[in-house]
Formats: C-alpha cells, structure tokens, sequence
C-alpha cells in the first residue's frame, strides 16, 4: 500500500503509524524523523535543517524533496510506503506525485487525522518522545509503563525542543498556509479521507483500519 499520513502537528500521525505498521508492514518514512536523526548525527543535512526545526519552520522543500526522492528510491520501497509528514507543501506533493510514477507505486490513500488547536496543544505539551527510537508518549494519554522509561527500547524519554508554545504557534501557522491545502489537492484526485483524530488512540485506529481495509 502508497499511504499518505496528513494532519497538524500533535494530531496523532506518529501514534497512529505505529498502530499502521503493526498491521501493513511496509516502510515508515517520517521527515520530521529523518530530520531528527541528522540532526543527532551532526550531518551536513542536520545542520542546515536544525535551525528551521528548532524554530518551527519548514525545511525548504528542494532539501525536503531531496531527501524523500533518495527514500522512496530504496528497494524497501518496491513494496509500498506510509509517508507521515510529507509533502507539506504543494510543491512537494507535486514533486511526490512524479517520484510515485517513477518507482510505480501511485499514493492510493491519503489519511487527514483532524483535530482542533485546543487539543493540539495539549497533546504537543504533553507530549515525551524516545531519542532512540523515536515512539511517543503523553504524560496524560499515553503513558508509558515505567514513568519517564521508553517502553521499547528502555531510554530516558525527553521532550522535543520544537515542542514549546512559541514554536507550536509557528508550526500551526505553516500548517494553515503551506499544508491544508493538500486537503484539496488530494481531495481533487478522489483520494483524501479524513478521520476524527479527537477520539482515543485505538478509536481513531479503528476509522483508519476501516479505510486500510478499503484499500488492501
Ligand atoms: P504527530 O506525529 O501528528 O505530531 P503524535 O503522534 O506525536 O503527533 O501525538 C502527539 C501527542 O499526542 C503524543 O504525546 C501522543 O501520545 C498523543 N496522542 C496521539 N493521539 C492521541 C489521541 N487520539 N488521544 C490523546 N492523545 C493522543
Ligand atoms: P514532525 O516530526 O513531522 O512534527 O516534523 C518536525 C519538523 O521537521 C517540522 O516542524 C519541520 O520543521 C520539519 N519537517 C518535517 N517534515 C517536513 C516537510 N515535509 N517539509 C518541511 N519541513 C518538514
């Protein structure tokens, strides 16, 4: 399966993904990952994006296209994608749109998790990741087993530097201007559904499960 994983920051895109591959295995290709992990290592591609990141900004896109296009040229990917957080602009999905038909493999699914900015900004302030391997917990509504201890893999949790009210207002903008546009865009191609992201954790699986289903 091609899927899209499209929603404002805290929605729940990286929780539901995990749910995702439980139940598709196919590759999990989170920029806001990708970039993490650069930025971890001190890489020529962390240090150029840490500094939008921290701000809440966008990446450019030609460094972002760059990126996923040496992705999803991977043989992993002969087998299908689940992209959480790109494209974010028009242009990048413009650009995914000719990278799809180069590897032949079309986005079939785009799953917009909707939720309001009260909620997003409880759920971004609460939110603990792993520096490891990345998971994410909530300290109300998802904890993890041992306070503080990442579940899978043992590590300290920590919170992200971009998950602060000043750069969450920065990241709520460019979602406005840059991303919801996509909406239409992929609603214009027949393949964007939206899910109600305000329900629990396995509620909101249990919409995408059905519209995983439609589509396998
Ligand atoms: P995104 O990847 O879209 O930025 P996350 O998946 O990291 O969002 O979720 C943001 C925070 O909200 C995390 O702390 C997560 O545990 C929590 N969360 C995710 N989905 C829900 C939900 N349906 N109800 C309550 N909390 C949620
Ligand atoms: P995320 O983990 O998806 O919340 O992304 C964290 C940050 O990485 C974003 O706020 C952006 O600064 C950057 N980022 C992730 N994906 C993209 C993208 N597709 N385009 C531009 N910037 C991105």
């Amino acid at each position: 399966m091609n899927i899209i994983l499209m929603g404002p920051p805290g929605a729940g895109k990286g929780t539901q993904s995990e749910k995702i591959l439980e139940y598709c295995s196919i590759p999990h290709i989170s920029t806001g990952d990708m970039f993490r992990e650069a930025i971890k290592n001190k890489t020529p591609l962390g240090l150029e994006a840490q500094n939008y990141i921290t701000k809440g900004l966008l990446v450019p896109d030609e460094v972002t296209i760059g990126l996923v296009k040496e992705r999803l040229s991977k043989d992993d990917c002969k087998n299908g994608y689940l992209l959480d957080g790109f494209p974010r602009t028009i242009p990048q999905a413009e650009a995914l749109q000719v990278l799809a038909k180069e590897i032949s493999r079309p986005v079939e699914l785009v799953i917009n998790i909707e939720a309001d900015k009260d909620e997003l900004v409880k759920r971004i302030s609460g939110r603990r990741v792993c520096p490891q391997c990345g998971n994410s917990y909530h300290l109300q509504f998802k904890l993890p087993k041992t306070d503080g201890i990442c579940d899978a893999c043992g590590s300290e949790l920590i919170q992200r530097k971009d998950d602060t009210i000043e750069s969450l207002n920065v990241r709520l903008d460019a979602y406005e201007n840059q991303t919801k546009p996509l909406i239409d865009f992929y609603a214009n191609l027949g393949l964007c559904k939206s899910v109600n992201g305000l329900k629990s954790i396995p509620d909101v699986f249990n919409d995408i499960q059905k519209l995983l289903d439609e589509v396998k």
